[in-house]
C-alpha cells in the first residue's frame, strides 16, 4: 500500500511548540491570554491580524528547531516499511515560510530517525495540490490533520484518515485517528479486507 503522510501535527508536534511560543510571547504585549478557544491557535489571542501574520513568518522557522516526533511514530513507520507499504511523507512546508524547507526537513526526518521512501514539499495554501501529488503517485491513503487536505482527498475518491487534534475534533466527515498505533492497525486490518476480497473473487 503507498501511504500518503503529513508532517506537522501527524508526524511533529508542531502546534504545541506553536501554542507554547503564543502563550509566551502574548506576556510580552497585553497579556491577555487566551481570549477565544475555539478557535486555531492563530487567532486564539487579541493580536491584530496583520501583527500575527507578520509573527507567524518571522519566527516559524526559529520554532521549527524545537518540533519533536509523535509518540510511536518512528516505530510503527518502519514496521508499515518493512511489511512492504511505501511511506510518502507530503507536507506543506513548501510555502516561502521557510528559507531551506528541503534541508530543514530531510535533517529533521533524520534526526528522529523517520524512515521514508519518497518526500514531497507542497504549498499548504493550496490544499488541492496534496491531492494532485497523491493521484499522482497512487497514494491508497491519506494521513493528515487538515480537514481541508483530508476533504480534497475524498473528492478526488482518496481515502484520508484525520489525524485528530485540538482543532478539528468538530470534524465528523473522515475516519479519525488518534495515535499511530492506531494507524497501524486500521492500515493492517484495510490490508486484511483487500485481500479477503481477492480470495472471494478467486473462489
Ligand atoms: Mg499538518
Amino acid at each position: 500500500m503507498r501511504i500518503g503522510v503529513d508532517i506537522d501535527n501527524v508526524l511533529s508536534n508542531f502546534n504545541e511548540v506553536l501554542l507554547n511560543d503564543y502563550l509566551n510571547h502574548d506576556k510580552s504585549l497585553r497579556n491577555n491570554g487566551i481570549v477565544n478557544k475555539d478557535v486555531y491557535i492563530r487567532k486564539m489571542f487579541d493580536w491584530p491580524e496583520e501583527y500575527e501574520k507578520e509573527y507567524y513568518k518571522n519566527n516559524i522557522e526559529r520554532l521549527a528547531v524545537f518540533f519533536e516526533p509523535i509518540k510511536d511514530c518512528s516505530k510503527y513507520i518502519k514496521l508499515l516499511r518493512k511489511e512492504g507499504n511505501k511511506i510518502y511523507i507530503i507536507s506543506g512546508r513548501d510555502n516561502g515560510e521557510y528559507s531551506d524547507p528541503y534541508n530543514m526537513t530531510i535533517n529533521w526526518l533524520k534526526k528522529y530517525d523517520i524512515e521514508y521512501d519518497e518526500l514531497i514539499l507542497t504549498n499548504a495554501y493550496n490544499h488541492q495540490e496534496k491531492a494532485d501529488i497523491c493521484l499522482k503517485n497512487n497514494i491508497d491513503i491519506m494521513i493528515d490533520d487538515s480537514t481541508n487536505v483530508c476533504s480534497k482527498c475524498t473528492d478526488n475518491n482518496i481515502k484520508s484518515l484525520l489525524f485528530d487534534t485540538e482543532y478539528n475534533k468538530k470534524e465528523n466527515r473522515f475516519e479519525r485517528v488518534n495515535s499511530w498505533e492506531e494507524i497501524y492497525k486500521y492500515i493492517n486490518n484495510h490490508e486484511q479486507e483487500k485481500i479477503n476480497v481477492i480470495l472471494d473473487t478467486d473462489t
